[in-house]
């Protein structure tokens, strides 16, 4: 199956993930700080996880500043339940400092001012902010025009063959933002995690969703007993 992320097919794909998932529904977070902390907090890690440790920062701290200026061990003893405390309370509060540095404040409402590939570089010079968190923050909070790839994504779409089993992160984030309708980008991106969460699993995805099957290349491997159903990547695919 030759790799095709032709806008048809994804629309296609898109429409049978609706049918299947519906329409997802998230709680926009008005301040988009606190909507990006979280971002950080949720690397890597999952959802229960990050609202714990969302919540523990929230409760602990006071104010951005706060945060900021904490000490280091106080601040990754209070995110712990988001895995790698230190690493993570480093990106916080070097987030907070740009931020201040930037605003004289603690805001990123000049993001949604800039062009997006702009705000998206502007995010990806903070160690620590990769795509993904950029994307996440631009793309919910300001409605821009890129694309959140998380491991679910990137998974999904290798096995849709939208883009190789050998592209990077970095990669695939700007080959499905390139081909990824604006208006789709935010839906897509949470129908697709849906999907993973519910059915696509990295090693045991279930296969269920006949809708999918025509579209997906691993899918179709296991059938025809090219592949043992716990072997992923394909070696056979680049
Ligand atoms: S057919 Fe299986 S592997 Fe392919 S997308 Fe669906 S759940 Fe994932």
């Amino acid at each position: 199956m030759d790799i095709d992320r032709s806008e048809s097919r994804i629309r296609a794909i898109h429409s049978d993930l609706l049918d299947i998932y519906g329409e997802q529904k998230w709680d926009r977070d008005s301040d988009g700080v606190r909507q990006l902390l979280i971002t950080i907090l949720s690397q890597n890690v999952a959802d229960t996880n990050t609202a714990r440790a969302a919540e523990n920062l929230f409760n602990d701290f006071k104010d951005y500043e706060e945060i900021e200026y904490a000490n280091i061990d106080e601040l990754a003893k209070s995110i712990n339940p988001a895995g790698l405390p230190q690493t993570k309370a480093k990106r916080i509060q070097r987030t907070l400092k740009a931020l201040r540095e930037e605003t004289g404040d603690y805001s990123v409402n000049f993001l949604g001012k800039m062009d997006d590939s702009d705000a998206q570089a502007w995010l990806e010079n903070i160690k620590g902010i990769g795509p993904k968190t950029a994307s996440v923050l631009l793309n919910f909070h300001f409605n821009a025009d890129v694309m959140p790839v998380d491991t679910h994504v990137e998974r999904i779409a290798k096995r849709l063959r939208l883009i190789p089993f050998s592209t990077s992160n970095t990669r695939a984030h700007s080959l499905l933002n390139e081909a990824v309708p604006h208006e789709i980008k935010n839906s897509f991106h949470m129908l697709m995690i849906e999907h993973g969460k519910r059915n696509c699993s990295a090693r045991n995805p279930t296969c269920e969703n006949t809708k999918l099957k025509k579209y997906c290349s691993r899918y179709q491997l296991v059938e025809n007993g090219d592949l043992k159903p716990e072997e992923y990547p394909p070696e056979n695919l680049s």
